[in-house]
């Protein structure tokens, strides 16, 4: 840390953003196995919202990956460090009045309660994408479990790394027992309600 650093004073606070806005901002972190549904997920989310005239971002982990994190692999450290940038872009958006929604498998837990100290407790989502490991593996639209057991992929979270759920989730939207469009609309739901009430 450098000691010579001071944290500037912006004459537009957070708080005037989401006046401009007309709701309040959040970030939204779907965690899950890959194939579980959240990129499917954001995607019918985010146009929901956008009609509802409600302004919000989605971080794709995976185009993270191939920019900004393309630096980094699949190692315990690299994921950590994954997490932590992917974070501090979403503080930021968040920071600038949206509906911020991560959509990032993030299997470990302390790297996303890392997350959660980044973001601050009070605007942290966590929403966990749950869906048995053999439905993703049928479902499989990239290939990857497919890559991963016949060994193309190594470190692949499911198949040779962990996943950890999250223990006490805001919300968990079953995606092996709701179709897309009712999982999508409980989560459009859990937002309107949460950017529309009362926080003083
Ligand atoms: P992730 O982003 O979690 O890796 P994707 O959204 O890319 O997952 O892929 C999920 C796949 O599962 C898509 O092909 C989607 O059409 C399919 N699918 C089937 N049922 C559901 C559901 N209830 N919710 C979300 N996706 C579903």
């Amino acid at each position: 840390m450098n000691n010579n650093l001071n944290w500037q004073q912006h004459a537009i606070k957070p708080i005037d953003r989401e006046r401009l806005m007309r709701h309040k901002s959040l970030v939204i972190w779907l965690t899950g196995l890959s194939a579980s549904g959240k990129s499917t997920i954001s995607n019918f989310v985010e146009k929901q919202l956008y009609q509802k005239g409600i302004h919000s971002y989605l971080l794709d982990g995976d185009d993270i990956r191939q920019g900004l994190n393309k630096d980094l692999g699949f190692s315990e450290h690299d994921r950590t460090e994954n997490i932590r940038r992917i974070a501090e872009v979403a503080h930021t958006i968040r920071q600038s009045g949206l509906v911020t929604i991560v959509s990032t498998i993030s299997p470990y837990k302390s790297n996303r309660e890392l997350a959660r100290d980044i973001i601050s407790e009070q605007y942290f989502h966590e929403v966990y994408v749950s869906c048995a490991l053999e439905v993703c593996e049928q479902r499989d639209p990239k290939g990857l479990y497919h890559k991963a057991r016949s060994g193309q992929i190594p470190q692949f979270t499911g198949v040779d790394q962990p996943y950890e759920p999250p223990t006490n989730p805001k919300l968990t939207l079953p995606t092996d027992k709701l179709n897309i469009e009712q999982a999508s609309l409980t989560l459009v739901h859990y937002i309107v309600s949460k950017v529309k009430e009362d926080r003083t």
